[in-house]
């Protein structure tokens, strides 16, 4: 038997629409390369999108079209995440942080036909333009006064292409299933990936993510998405913060500096604010440095990466929540939120800790497994580790422009291996590519890593599984000493002892200058395994 209830679409028009009538007077400020503190209304926002809707037009952008932004976090993207979605087209969000070569291949790939460009990638897109098979014009994110000179053909001002236009558009009614953005995953290997959204997806996902227990924004407060906006459309901040009417601070370029975080935090009364470790690593420094504080900051989301535990304490020292989070490009991102249930406040410290160091429980909407290598399920008894399959309305079947894959069982695989405890706190033990076996056993590398990095001299650690004679693998350390720190590799390895078993301590460290990342800052633990592949070990392998 149907329903009697009204099938109304999940659109990102909607949700602009319903902003603009309810919570329109709410703020976005932004940083800009030519203003640093850009402050205007929701009202004021969607007024201008419906300008550049008609430019994009003007432009002769059809549906389905993808439209690419190379920028940072700003007003102007995010009139072009709703000008372009709402228009029928995609917006693809690229990262200009990735090589040339990869850039070339995802441009290419998503066969953008229009770039939208902050003025500081004019000299990368220079560099990539001869290659870029379906460009057809480069728009600069600024005024004419600001246009940078370039030799590129089909280049445009932001500024004079919507002034040009009339701030009224018939927006087009839209299946809620139709794509409204791409983004692709870096990638340690191979070619980047793309994920296409859709507009229900990305609804489901900003309702989802707003819930008390997961970023649990409201009218009332000031969100700051340190997550670049073309990083899973900063997860999902740029949708659930004005659905819920509250303001957005977007930092620009400046996301990595502690003290213009701070500054900004304080300038524009920011409640909540979310990005990976290495930013809030910065800012904590920073506080601890310089003695400022940032009193109206209620608590900060971490995720991307494994949340440090000297990042939980240090922020808690200082009065501000700290909740991690877990989640991927494929999941929109958010898989995962730790705040805690009301009798995790009778835990002991230390179980306190445990528990909100991991990567918190499921959200309604994604449903999460773990398999053993025949495929098996696991159970949850906070032991037994196993990769991590998902499923839900904002996780992706498949890749842009690949087939659904023939073996493909309605479960993604995230390509991560966790535990998970008998009420739902999910432990991220590693990457199933990382994963190191010892003996036919697994051990963890990021908990070493954890455990590595708290030490007081280590600035940075990675570990890698190397070939061992007896063991098949063993663990080796990689250590970044701290500037000015005096530490031998025994007395690191030492700092292990009795923190984790014993059989899991590194067989050897050896330090290094730096580390290599990926383009999104994350280790690229391929390329230290390239590099130590034919490592000797200091002591005999038969031991
Ligand atoms: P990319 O794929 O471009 O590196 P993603 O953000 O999609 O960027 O990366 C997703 C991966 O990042 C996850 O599969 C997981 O391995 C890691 N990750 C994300 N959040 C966490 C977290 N809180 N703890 C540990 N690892 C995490």
């Amino acid at each position: 038997m149907l329903s009697t209830m009204m099938s109304m679409p999940l659109t990102i028009t909607a949700l602009m629409q319903f902003v603009d009538r309810v919570h329109g007077k709410s703020e976005i400020v932004s940083v800009t390369h030519d203003n640093p503190q850009h402050r205007y209304t929701y009202n004021e926002a969607y007024k201008r999108t419906r300008q550049l809707a008609n430019a994009l037009r003007a432009l002769g952008a059809e549906s389905d079209d993808r439209v690419g932004t190379l920028a940072f976090n700003d007003y102007r993207h995010f009139e072009l995440y709703y000008a372009i979605s709402c228009s029928g087209m995609v917006c693809h969000t690229i990262n200009p942080r990735l090589f040339p070569e990869q850039l070339e291949y995802i441009i290419n790939h998503a066969q953008d036909r229009f770039l939208f460009v902050d003025p500081m990638f004019v000299p990368l897109i220079e560099l990539l333009a001869p290659k870029l098979t379906y460009v057809e014009a480069f728009i600069i994110l600024c005024s004419q006064d600001d246009m940078p000179s370039s030799p590129l053909e089909n280049l445009y001002s932001y500024e004079t292409l919507i002034s040009q236009q009339p701030s009224q558009f018939d927006w087009p009614e839209l299946d809620e299933n139709q794509a409204s953005s791409l983004c692709y995953t870096s990638g340690t290997t191979g070619n980047p990936k793309g994920v296409m959204y859709s507009h229900r997806s990305t609804i489901l996902h900003a309702y989802a993510s707003a819930l008390p227990d997961v970023f649990g924004i409201s009218a009332r407060e000031v969100v700051m998405p340190v997550v670049p906006m073309f990083h899973v459309n900063s997860w999902g901040l740029v949708y659930s913060a004005p659905m819920v009417g509250a303001s957005l601070v977007l930092p620009g370029p400046k996301m990595g500096d502690g003290k213009s975080l701070c500054n900004l935090i304080n300038d524009c009364d920011v409640t909540m604010t979310a990005g990976v470790p290495t930013v809030w690593l910065a800012l904590l420094n920073y506080l601890e440095n310089s003695g400022d504080r940032v009193p109206n900051l209620k608590r900060l989301t971490i995720g991307g990466s494994a949340c440090p535990q000297m990042i939980f304490d240090g922020f808690e020292r200082l009065g501000i929540d700290v909740h991690h989070a877990w989640g991927m490009t494929e999941m929109s991102p958010l898989g995962t939120y730790n705040k805690p249930q009301l009798w995790e406040f009778g835990l002991s410290d230390d179980e306190y800790l445990r528990n909100r160091l991991s990567q918190g429980r499921p959200i309604f909407g994604v449903d999460i497994k773990i398999v053993d290598d025949q495929g098996i399920e696991l159970p949850w008894d906070d032991t037994a580790a196993g990769a991590v399959k998902v499923r839900g309305p904002w996780v992706t079947a498949h890749y842009y422009g690949q087939d659904i894959a023939s073996d493909f069982d309605g479960w993604f695989e995230t390509g991560d291996v966790a535990s998970i405890s008998p009420d739902g706190l999910m432990r991220i033990t590693d990457r199933v590519k990382d994963v190191i076996k010892s003996g036919g056993e697994w051990i963890s590398s990021i908990e070493l890593e954890n455990c590595a990095q708290n030490h007081p001299a280590v600035a940075e650690a990675a570990v890698i599984g190397v070939s061992h004679m007896k063991w098949a693998e063993r663990p080796l350390l990689l250590v970044v000493v701290k500037d000015g720190a005096e530490v031998s590799q025994s007395e690191i390895l030492q700092w292990f002892e009795g923190k984790v078993a014993n059989w899991w301590v590194p067989d050897a460290c050896e330090f290094v200058d730096s580390l290599p990342h990926t383009a999104t800052g994350k280790l690229s633990k391929k390329d230290l395994r390239d590099q130590y592949a034919n490592y000797a070990w200091p002591v005999a392998e038969t031991v």
